[in-house]
């Protein structure tokens, strides 16, 4: 792997400055052994010990486990992703099993049921399991690899376009999260901020928004520019149970 970007800046500042120092050296300006003393003790241990903590993540991204995939037989990696670590084949891209995990006492890795859902597969109707990828949970078709089926993961909320579809959280090519229909693209229904099941009680629109303000914090409120509707999220128990599930 390479190395990330601040031991790479580190290694650059420490070349640049050892050369400075041993140019005092030796011209007699500066006494080596106080000179390296000064330099490891002034910042340099810490963003040392820094530079070992981003390098130990880096590595961390794929440790292999003595789990093979059901899929291909190639060995399972533990990788981590948006919410928290998960098995990985190594055959990805062209295996794309996952499979959550948790450790046992001694610390090692135990696989845990898949998860199953009410979805249908888009593709050959077969029952969906819950998936987890690098941007967070998505719904595969459980006779993966030979249906590649995918859904994206709902938010518990259904589009506000009255579609039949549901939403999802999305990504847009310049990595930004927002949600969008499940029908997409039959249903362009798209929000940047997270919606909440409505309706409004001011007004007609079919649903409400998550929207993050410096003076309010986090308040759900009315899409509608002509609607100041607005409620504490502490007050909605629906909301608030969404919010943990997607966080858990
Ligand atoms: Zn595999
Ligand atoms: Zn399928
Ligand atoms: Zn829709
Ligand atoms: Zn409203």
């Amino acid at each position: 792997p390479s190395l990330p970007a601040d031991a790479q800046v580190l290694d650059i500042a420490f070349t640049a400055q050892m050369e400075t120092l041993l140019d005092n050296v030796e011209d007699g300006s500066a006494d080596w052994v106080k000179v390296l003393t000064q330099f490891y003790k002034g910042g340099f241990e810490d963003a040392l010990a820094q530079a070992k903590i981003h390098m130990r993540d880096v590595k961390r991204e794929e440790t292999p486990t003595e789990h093979a995939c059901v899929e291909c037989g190639k060995v399972m990696n533990i990788k981590w992703g948006r919410n928290g670590s998960f098995l990985a084949c190594a055959g990805y891209p062209e295996c794309r099993n996952t499979r959550d995990y948790e450790r046992d006492l001694q610390g090692a890795v135990v696989l845990l049921p898949e998860e199953t859902t009410d979805k249908r597969c888009p593709t050959c109707t077969g029952p969906m399991l819950v998936k987890r990828g690098r941007f967070g949970q998505f719904l595969a078709c459980e006779a993966y690899p030979e249906c590649k089926g995918t859904r994206p993961m709902s938010i518990g909320v259904d589009c506000p376009n009255a579609c039949g579809g549901y939403l999802a959280e999305r990504r847009s090519k310049r990595g930004r999260t927002f949600y969008g229909c499940s029908s997409y693209p039959n249903c362009t229904f798209a929000a940047w901020d997270r919606p909440v099941a409505g309706p409004c009680p001011d007004c007609a629109s079919p649903y409400l928004v998550r929207k993050y303000s410096k003076r309010d914090g986090v308040a759900i409120k009315c899409p509608s520019k002509t609607c100041d509707y607005s409620r504490d999220p502490e007050l909605d128990d629906e909301d608030a149970k969404a919010v943990a599930e997607s966080k858990a």
